[in-house]
């Protein structure tokens, strides 16, 4: 408990960093009423989302759903070693869970809000529909049952989902040699650009969340330089907008 209080800190404390670094030193500008507007639509699907998977006590969902767990394999391994197998199967079966996201069209519908932003940045990484969301429970609980991921592992990569998605979702500015580097191993902002472009063969591409090695492995990594970030259909969204999306607009 004490590891996951350490966490919300510390992601509080990157989200402000993150905020205050692309406003000074942005990797791409945009119009402050653009800016304006993503601010005040993530902070309101954030808190709904909130609100509706604190009321469907989805963390006691994963609780009684790990009960189930066909087999206990993670108990015949060190802790250390727990940990390392737990994150990087998550990792792997969340980069599959992303992928079909975009290739199957009845998950698209729900995942292309996420792709409707048109000014990439830090709050970005909250702005889900509350459907994908929900439908992403199911998985990770087919992902606890079939697999016996220990739930320490299992909260704690909730928590790294986080943390890493505020950072390659920040417009912040780093040099490309630094990223050059960053990639071999992890998501870079850069290489999430690319995953939110407009363009389809551009945006189906770079699924990783923490690891880059996924797209690597797969053939899916791609590192061109989008001309315009977020979908060219489905504009400016406020909340209701944003929640209706995936009944109006289905491309
Ligand atoms: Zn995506």
């Amino acid at each position: 408990m004490e590891i996951e209080f350490l966490l919300s800190v510390g992601s509080f404390v990157l989200l402000l960093l993150l905020l205050v670094w692309e406003l000074y030193k942005p990797a791409r500008m945009y119009a402050p009423r653009q800016k304006k507007n993503s601010y005040t639509t993530n902070a309101e699907i954030f808190l709904c989302n909130t609100v509706v998977t604190y009321v469907l006590s989805v963390g006691l969902v994963f609780v009684l759903v790990s009960e189930f767990a066909i087999h206990n394999m993670f108990e015949y391994v060190p802790v250390v070693l727990q940990y390392v197998l737990g994150i990087l199967i998550l990792d792997l079966l969340i980069w599959f869970w992303h992928m079909i996201n975009h290739r199957i069209p009845f998950l698209w519908s729900f995942h292309q809000t996420h792709h409707a932003e048109r000014y990439l940045n830090v709050t970005s990484a909250l702005r889900f529909h509350i459907g994908e969301l929900l439908l992403s429970v199911l998985f990770k609980s087919c992902i606890l049952i079939v697999f016996g991921v220990p739930l320490y592992v299992f909260f704690l990569y909730e928590s790294l989902i986080t943390i890493f998605a505020m950072f390659h979702h920040a417009n912040i500015a780093l040099p490309a040699r630094v990223q050059n580097v960053l990639e071999y191993v992890l998501i870079s902002p850069r290489l999430h650009q690319t995953h939110h472009s407009d363009k389809r063969q551009e945006h189906d591409s770079n699924y990783g969340v923490i690891f880059s090695w996924w797209d690597i492995l797969f053939k899916t990594k791609n590192r061109a330089t989008p001309d315009t970030i977020g979908l060219s259909y489905g504009g400016e969204k406020n909340l209701w907008s944003f929640l209706l999306m995936p009944l109006v607009d289905r491309k």
